[in-house]
C-alpha cells in the first residue's frame, strides 16, 4: 500500500492546511476514519469507542507509530521523528482517536500532526528570552498543588499527567515526564495530600473561583473527582469551580463510555447546582478536524448534566493562525454548546520557536473574529505577559517594536507598576530586526531604549 493512500478517507475543512480555502460546513465526521490506519482497519465503532481501549493503545514511541502505520511509513519521516525526539521537552503520547484524525498523506503540514509528533526538520533554534517557567507559576505556589496569582482565584495542579501530550505544553516543566532535553519531577494524583491545599483554600475566603488543572483532569479518578470537587463546593466562600480537561478534543469517547466517572461528574455538578454554585469544564480544542460525531456524543451526554463547558485554544503557527481555520473552529464549538473562552498567544517556552506567532499576527485575527459571531461565542485573544503578568488582552500593550519584536505589558490588579516583556519568534521578524538579534551589543542596546521608555510611561 501506498503512503498516499490514506488521504481518501480524511475529511477536508478550512483547518486541513495552512490557507486552505475549503468552504466551512457544519460536518462532524461520522465516518469510522480510524480504518484509515492499517493497525486498526478491522476495528468496529464500539471497541474504537471504548475510553478503556483508547488508554491503552495510545502512540507513545517510534516502534508503537511504526506498527500503526504499518510498511507504508517512509523512513524519512521515521528518521524526522527520532530528531524531533531529542529535541523536544515533551514525549510523544497520543489517543487512537486522535492519532487517526492525522491526514497522514499530508503529514509535514497536517496542523494535528504538528500539536503532537515533532519533526526535527521543523525545529527552530530557541529564542534567548524563552522561559522554563514562562507564566512564574512556581513563584506564586502557595501549597505544592496550589497557584495563588489574582486576587479571588487560584490554579489547583493535582496531577501532570495527560492522555496526550502536546508539543506546545506551556507547564513542559513538569507535565508528561522527562525526555532527552528536560528533565522533570511529574507526579500523578496523590489524593492523601490534598488536604493541605483545601485548607488554604478554607483559610482565603476571598478566593471564589479554583481551577483544576494540570495535567488533565480526565485522568483522574472518578473518587478523586469526587473528593476534589465536594471539598471545594463544600467551602462556603467557594462559587465556582472547573475542571480543566483536553478530553472533548482528543478522547470524547471518555464521556460516552466511562460511566463511572460520568457519574462522579454528574454528582459533582448536582452538589454546585443545590447550593447554585457553578461546575465547569474547560477544554483545549485547537482546530475544526478535532471535532468528529464522537464529539457531538460527548457533548449531548455533558449537557444533559448542567455542567458549563468553555474552551481554551493556543494560537499556533501553520496550525490555526488563518482565519478561515479559527473561524470554523468557534462555530463548530459554538454549536457543540463549547463557549468560545480564550485563545492564547503562544506561551514563551523553549523548544516550540517552529509553533509560536507574532503579536501582530495575534492582534489581526483578534479584529477579524471581532463580529464574526455572537459576542459571547468571540474568543478573548490573549497574550499571558511572561514573568506572571496574567491574561492581558492581545490589543492592551504598552508599547510594541515589531522590527525587533518585543512588546510590553502592564498588569495594574495583579501586578501594579511592573512591566512585562513579550517576544516575536526571530525567524517571522522583518530581516532587519532579525540581523539585529545576530549582533548582541546591537540588540542589547535596542532592547535597552525600548525597556526605558516603556518603563518611563508607567
Ligand atoms: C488563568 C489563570 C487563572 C484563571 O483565570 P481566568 O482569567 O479566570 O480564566 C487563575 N490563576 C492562574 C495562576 C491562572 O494562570
Ligand atoms: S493537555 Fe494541556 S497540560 Fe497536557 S500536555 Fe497538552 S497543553 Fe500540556
Amino acid at each position: 500500500m501506498m503512503f498516499n493512500e490514506f488521504s481518501a478517507s480524511v475529511e477536508k475543512t478550512p483547518c486541513s492546511r495552512s490557507g486552505s480555502d475549503e468552504p466551512f460546513r457544519y460536518v462532524f465526521d461520522d465516518s469510522e476514519f480510524w480504518r484509515q490506519i492499517p493497525a486498526w482497519r478491522d476495528l468496529d465503532a464500539d471497541r474504537f469507542g471504548d475510553y478503556n481501549w483508547q488508554q491503552r493503545n495510545a502512540v507513545t514511541t517510534v516502534p508503537k507509530l511504526v506498527d500503526a502505520l504499518g510498511d507504508a511509513v517512509p523512513p524519512s519521516l521515521v528518521q524526522d521523528i527520532e530528531k524531533g525526539l531529542l529535541r523536544t521537552r515533551m514525549n510523544m503520547r497520543l489517543t487512537p482517536y486522535v492519532f487517526s484524525r492525522i491526514d497522514w498523506a499530508n503529514y509535514p503540514e497536517d496542523p494535528i500532526r504538528k500539536q503532537f509528533i515533532p519533526l526535527g526538520s521543523q525545529f527552530q533554534p530557541d529564542h534567548p528570552e524563552t522561559l522554563d517557567d514562562s507564566l512564574a507559576e512556581e513563584n506564586n505556589k502557595v501549597t505544592p498543588y496550589l497557584v495563588h496569582r489574582y486576587p479571588d482565584k487560584a490554579l489547583f495542579l493535582p496531577i501532570t499527567l495527560c492522555p496526550v501530550y502536546c508539543s506546545f505544553c506551556t507547564r513542559s516543566r513538569v507535565v508528561g515526564g522527562s525526555t532527552a532535553v528536560k528533565s522533570k519531577s511529574t507526579y500523578g494524583a496523590k489524593s492523601l495530600d490534598w488536604e493541605e491545599t483545601f485548607e488554604y483554600v478554607r483559610n482565603h475566603p476571598e478566593l471564589e473561583d479554583i481551577v483544576i488543572s494540570g495535567g488533565d483532569a480526565l485522568l483522574l479518578r472518578p473518587k478523586q473527582i469526587r473528593q476534589i470537587g465536594l471539598s471545594l463546593l463544600g467551602i462556603p466562600t467557594v462559587r465556582r469551580i472547573r475542571f480543566a480537561t483536553k478530553g472533548l478534543a482528543i478522547m470524547p469517547m471518555k464521556f460516552t463510555s466511562d460511566t463511572e466517572w460520568m457519574d462522579a461528574l454528574s454528582e459533582v455538578a448536582q452538589f454546585g447546582a443545590e447550593r447554585m454554585k457553578e461546575v465547569a469544564l474547560h477544554t483545549h480544542c485547537n482546530t475544526d478536524r478535532e471535532l468528529s460525531a464522537w464529539t457531538l456524543r460527548a457533548m449531548q451526554a455533558v449537557s444533559e448534566t448542567g455542567i458549563r463547558v468553555r474552551n481554551q485554544s493556543v494560537l499556533i503557527s501553520g496550525v490555526n493562525d488563518g482565519f478561515s481555520c479559527l473561524h470554523s473552529t468557534m462555530r463548530k464549538l459554538s454549536r457543540l454548546l463549547i463557549e468560545p473562552y480564550y485563545l492564547y498567544l503562544h506561551d514563551l517556552v523553549p523548544a516550540c520557536e517552529h509553533l509560536r506567532t507574532t503579536v501582530r499576527k495575534a492582534e489581526e485575527l483578534s479584529l477579524r473574529l471581532q463580529g464574526s459571531m455572537a459576542g459571547f461565542n468571540t474568543p478573548r485573544v490573549v497574550c499571558d505577559a511572561p514573568g506572571g503578568g496574567g491574561k492581558r488582552d492581545i490589543s492592551s500593550y504598552l508599547a510594541y517594536d515589531e522590527e525587533i519584536g518585543i512588546s510590553a505589558w502592564t498588569s495594574p490588579t495583579a501586578k501594579p507598576g511592573k512591566v512585562f516583556y513579550y517576544y516575536d519568534p526571530i525567524h517571522l521578524l522583518p530581516e532587519n530586526g532579525q540581523a539585529l538579534w545576530k549582533k548582541e551589543s546591537q540588540i542589547r542596546d535596542r532592547l535597552n531604549i525600548f525597556k526605558k521608555e516603556a518603563e518611563s510611561n508607567v
